[in-house]
């Protein structure tokens, strides 16, 4: 099997230097075991934080052990019942073309129609999650309210705005990187208005795309995004706190809102989470994607990356901005 390991931290952005190829022999399956071929690997934002040395949600990477990452693959071989051969599994092993482990590190999954496998990295599976949870049990979604997503062309980004306006929402405005994917926010994932952080001052053109202010704001990107969200939003306004990408690879605490006084003022809550906590909510979350995708509301875009050789490639590209929807390694 090839697998990717972490060999060494990363200072500041990852450089292929802080990764090793290797090569792994299984024996023969042990009982309770299976042997799955890998499809696609997911690369995620949150990798980055487990590359540090630090305590968080999670526990860091080991050093010289393979990545570990969510997976989508087919049972080769098995001595598990409920994971026979040729079943599609999910699982979390990781950046390796094939895995064997104890099959209850391995989940079943049903092929959906018209979905490609690797849709259950995706929309169909943990960040189209993520977009519902932020918007239902963190940020209260009320019909009717303004929301504001930066990251919004990205995999958990283009699920919100779309979850957003099937749960109700009024206006739905989104930031992205390029003109590309502000095109696509307006065009393809439900978005009302769509605007290029990078053309101008955040602050100026979320006025201008949400004249009469926000009531929920959903954080993939903190920054100089979460500082212009707290200006506009209004009186009781509400923020799903995901993600701070872009301060992922900074080599010092990026500096805080300046304005945290409006949280006070207009009595706002911001509330972070991590979906990990948040599993109790999975059928519902299900229930409502299976219709959603199964009526064709659901549009969505993945960047694929060929080659398990690629992986660093596929994980730096995502940090880059490379990336529309989910970004996935094709094994
Ligand atoms: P994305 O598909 O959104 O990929 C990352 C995107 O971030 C890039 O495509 C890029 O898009 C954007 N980006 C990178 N650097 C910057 C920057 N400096 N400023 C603004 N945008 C930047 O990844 P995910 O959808 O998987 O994750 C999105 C966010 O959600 C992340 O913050 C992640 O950590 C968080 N997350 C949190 C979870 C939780 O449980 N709380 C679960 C899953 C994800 P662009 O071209 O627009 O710059």
């Amino acid at each position: 099997s090839t697998q990717i390991q972490l060999a060494r931290r990363p200072q500041g952005w990852p450089t292929h230097e802080d990764f090793a190829t290797v090569t792994v022999a299984y024996g023969d399956l042990a009982p309770g075991q299976v042997r799955v071929r890998n499809e696609f690997l997911s690369v995620d934002p949150y990798m980055r934080g487990r590359m540090n040395d630090v305590k968080s949600y999670i526990p860091p990477f080991a050093l010289g052990e393979t990545m570990t990452g969510g997976a989508v693959g087919r049972v080769e071989e098995s001595t598990s019942d409920a994971h026979p051969v040729g079943s599609l599994v999910l699982h979390n092993f990781g950046w390796r073309d094939v895995v064997q482990e104890d099959a209850r590190g391995f989940r079943v999954v049903q092929e959906v129609p018209g979905a490609p496998h690797s849709l259950h990295l995706g929309v169909l599976g943990l960040t189209g999650m993520t977009a519902y949870v932020g918007l239902t049990a963190i940020a209260q979604l009320q019909e009717g309210d303004t929301v504001f997503v930066s990251g919004a062309a990205g995999a958990v980004g283009s699920a919100v705005g779309q979850i957003a306006k099937l749960l109700g929402a009024g206006r739905v405005v989104g930031s992205a990187g390029s003109p590309e994917k502000v095109a696509l926010l307006t065009g393809k994932y439900g978005y009302d208005a769509g605007f290029d952080y990078k053309a101008g001052p955040v602050l100026d053109q979320l006025r201008e795309a949400a004249p009469d202010g926000i009531d929920v704001y959903f954080d993939n990107v903190g920054g100089d995004h979460l500082e212009a969200a707290l200006a506009v939003l209004n009186d009781g306004g509400r923020a799903a706190m995901c993600g701070a990408i872009s301060g992922y690879n900074a080599e010092q605490a990026p500096p805080g809102p300046r304005n945290m006084m409006n949280v006070v003022k207009a009595g706002l809550t911001l509330k972070g989470f991590t979906l990990g906590n948040y599993g109790h909510l999975a059928p519902e979350f299900r229930e409502h994607m299976t219709g959603w995708f199964a009526d064709g509301r659901i549009a969505w875009d993945e960047t694929v990356v060929e080659g398990i050789d690629h992986a660093v490639d596929a994980f730096l590209g995502l940090m880059r901005g490379e990336n529309t929807g989910k970004m996935v390694v094709k094994v």
